[in-house]
């Protein structure tokens, strides 16, 4: 199957709302008038981010799940999508569950696939999506003020006991396996939730790289510091217990774990009862982990509050690509 065959037949779809999709040198949108454009992109590499066998429907709704839950931090609605893509060779039996592991997730959020670039190399998918939001409205990173509750959706962990299970690390039983392996492979982009949260949020984030990690960027950009309540944070994790009976450090997983793509986010006080109610609307749980407080040094600082009220030391370092 040729290079245009091959985009023809997998990754060609009508597209009624861009004006122009796949098949042109350039897609044309044309956002709703006065909307602001969000846009994102995320590379998913064979070996680094996916084990090389993976599923490719799985595969397909993770590459773009983890894009829409850029959008979904910065309360932008999905538009629109592209797909760069290097393959070792053209495999209908693998193209034809990859794209439609992307497409469901694609249609399940209107985001239609607009165009892209196909070429012969080591697995690699790079997608960029396009969301929009009005002027203004954005969550952004660096809203956070003293005295804003923090929350995170959805659970934490699970995502890395699955990565740690997968390596052979450590045996878990096969329910927790599946469910916990779903966390990892099928991530749910928290779209609704973000858009919900337009107004009510004063700074969002998501949970990519682990919850300290991703917080701590928002610490950075808002000039602020936090208390977190690691019981609680650890009590959001689905399979806390079945971590804890491999003799796992089951804080390091829900407070560092990685892929969770969830939101952290933080509001006022007296928006608890708006945050419920995006919670409710999006039908996605939402837990108040702690609270950001002043810089009382020149530095952002992070402490986190053990079960029995006492200071832990902070030892779980997010992940990062290029640290030693
Ligand atoms: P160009 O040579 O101008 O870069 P290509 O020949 O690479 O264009 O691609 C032809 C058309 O197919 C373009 O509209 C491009 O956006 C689209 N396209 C290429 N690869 C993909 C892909 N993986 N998914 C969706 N559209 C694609
Ligand atoms: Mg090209």
């Amino acid at each position: 199957m040729g290079e245009f065959e091959l985009i023809r037949q997998f990754f060609t779809r009508p597209t009624p709302r861009a004006v122009l999709g796949v098949g042109d040198d350039c897609a044309l949108l044309q956002p709703a008038p006065g909307m602001q454009l969000a846009i994102s992109s995320d590379m998913l590499v064979s070996g680094r981010h996916f084990f090389a066998d993976a599923d490719p429907y799985a595969l397909g709704h993770k590459a773009l799940a983890v894009n829409l839950s850029d959008l979904a931090a910065c309360g932008a609605k999905p538009l629109a999508f592209t797909l760069a893509l290097a393959l070792p060779q053209a495999d209908p039996a693998w193209l034809e569950p990859f794209a439609k592991g992307m497409l469901a997730l694609a249609d399940a959020h209107g985001c239609e696939l607009i165009g892209g670039d196909t070429t012969q190399g080591p697995l690699n998918i790079c997608i960029t999506v396009f969301g929009e939001v009005p002027p203004g409205r954005a969550l952004l990173r660096s809203g956070a003020q003293a005295g804003d509750d923090i929350y995170v959706s959805g659970t934490l962990g699970d995502a890395r006991l699955a990565l740690q299970a997968s390596l052979q690390k450590l045996n878990l039983a096969e329910d927790a396996m599946s469910a916990a392996c779903l966390r990892m492979d099928m991530p749910t982009a928290r779209v609704e939730l973000g858009m919900a949260l337009r107004g009510i949020a004063t700074a969002a984030a998501d949970v990519s790289d682990g919850l300290l990690g991703d917080l701590g960027h928002i610490l950075e950009r808002s000039d602020v510091s936090a208390t977190i309540y690691t019981e609680v944070v650890q009590g959001t994790m689905h399979n806390a217990a079945e971590a804890r009976a491999c003799g796992q450090d089951v804080l390091a997983f829900a407070l560092a774990g990685g892929d969770d793509y969830e939101l952290v986010f933080t509001a006022a006080p007296a928006n608890r009862a708006a945050v419920a109610a995006a919670s409710e609307s999006s039908n996605t749980i939402v837990t108040r982990i702690g609270h950001i407080d002043a810089n009382t040094a020149r530095k952002p600082c992070l402490r986190l509050i053990g079960a029995d009220g006492t200071l832990l030391p902070d030892r779980y370092a997010s992940f990062d690509h290029f640290s030693t």
